[in-house]
């Protein structure tokens, strides 16, 4: 590959142009693309925008389980016989404690999920109470994820003071029925026209790893830029027992979710920062289990990620997160005082070990 491509990418990037699919396409499988080069021409596009500043996001699974839908990922679906505990939503008592919690933890956003799909009206009215009390008593960004909604309900949620509202699109509108058969693409993109129809800022990602091709993933990062949303979640699908899509790959010994590397992943990563620079770009769920060692290479062209995992799947603890962000020269961003607080390294050390005789000469203690 001529040293140029990688200028090239972050040249048209910046500019605010649109990669070809074939440099997508590139991107994403061409043995000659150098994952180091390209992460940094990923990272020059990142630091253009984001400097070396990492935004934290914390979840709270304010209602799990018992959903009506049956996205194939989801361990929540009505078709999952994943054997998860279900609650119906957190008493606000709970979702406030567990606001003033990522606060105190640095969470720049905090996230609150809800299964289902979608809110009734009496729902909203309560969910837009709950907003207005958690902006009130702590400084810290405060998004939504409550399934398909209309506009009316957008307009309440904005009106109570609702940062942003997050809806994935999750994979392309071709690939959308293979994950799905309870509700379409375009019900999805309705739900985005409507939040931004009142001026809500949105984050819609995707799900990598779900049998797709790449050029699925191409036409997402595409219609995401087209569609200007501040936020990119990208997942990597997480293989849990009892998901439809899970119990499809053991059956037919599909190799689809289980060829994601550490590499592919990276480059999906870079493949979004350079189509969509301004926007940020989030390693979400599947950082841990898919990127392995790699992980904190994410952060070249990621500017945020989750702290103490996701739904229902655990991630890294948060000190670790921390930690790793600091010792890649990166700085947590947060809201306020708290900043100097996590600059100190929150993982013990732990003593060096010596080897033992029988790992130093293990041929002689066989031989014993
Ligand atoms: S992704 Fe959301 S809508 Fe789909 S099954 Fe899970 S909780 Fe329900």
């Amino acid at each position: 590959m001529k040293p140029t491509f990688y200028s090239e990418l972050t040249s048209t990037s910046l500019q605010g142009e649109l990669l070809s699919d074939a440099s997508c396409e590139e991107i994403l499988s061409a043995s000659e693309v150098e994952l180091l080069l390209l992460l940094d021409a990923a990272y020059q596009v990142r630091k253009t925008y984001f400097q070396n500043r990492v935004q934290l996001h914390i979840l709270n699974n304010a209602q799990n389980g018992n959903c009506p839908e049956d996205c194939h990922y989801c361990v929540q679906a009505k078709t999952a016989t994943t054997d998860i505990d279900t609650y119906a939503l957190k008493p606000e008592s709970e979702i406030l404690a567990e606001a003033e919690r990522a606060y105190q933890t640095g969470a720049y956003r905090y996230c609150i999920v809800m299964s289902g799909r979608g809110p009734n009206p009496k729902r909203v009215t309560q969910l837009a109470q709950l907003i207005q009390t958690v902006k009130a008593r702590y400084p810290i960004e405060v998004c939504l994820s409550v399934g398909l909604i209309d506009e009316p309900a957008a307009r309440t949620l904005k009106e109570a003071g609702l940062d942003r509202l997050n809806h994935n699109l999750n994979t392309s509108e071709a690939h959308y029925p293979k994950i799905c058969s309870t509700h379409t693409y375009q019900d999805r993109m309705d739900t985005l026209h409507a939040a931004q129809a009142v001026g809500l800022a949105c984050c819609s990602g995707v799900i990598v790893g779900m049998g797709e091709e790449n050029g699925d993933l191409i036409r997402v990062a595409k219609e995401l830029r087209r569609l200007e949303v501040a936020s990119i979640p990208v997942n990597f699908f997480l293989p849990i027992d009892g998901t439809q899509l899970s119990e499809f790959v053991t059956e037919t010994q599909w190799d689809g979710p289980t060829t994601l590397t550490p590499d592919y992943c990276l480059r999906v990563l870079c493949l979004y920062r350079f189509l969509n620079p301004q926007a940020e770009i989030r390693v979400a769920a599947g950082r841990e289990h898919h990127l392995r060692g790699m992980e904190v290479m994410a952060l070249y062209p990621a500017n945020s990620m989750f702290l103490e995992g996701y739904l229902n799947a655990t991630g890294k603890e948060a000190s670790r997160t921390l930690q790793m962000i600091q010792d890649a020269g990166f700085i947590v961003e947060t809201n306020g005082e708290i900043s100097e607080h996590l600059q100190a390294p929150q993982v013990e050390q732990g003593s060096v070990l010596l080897k033992e005789l029988e790992v130093l000469r293990p041929r002689m203690e066989s031989n014993r």
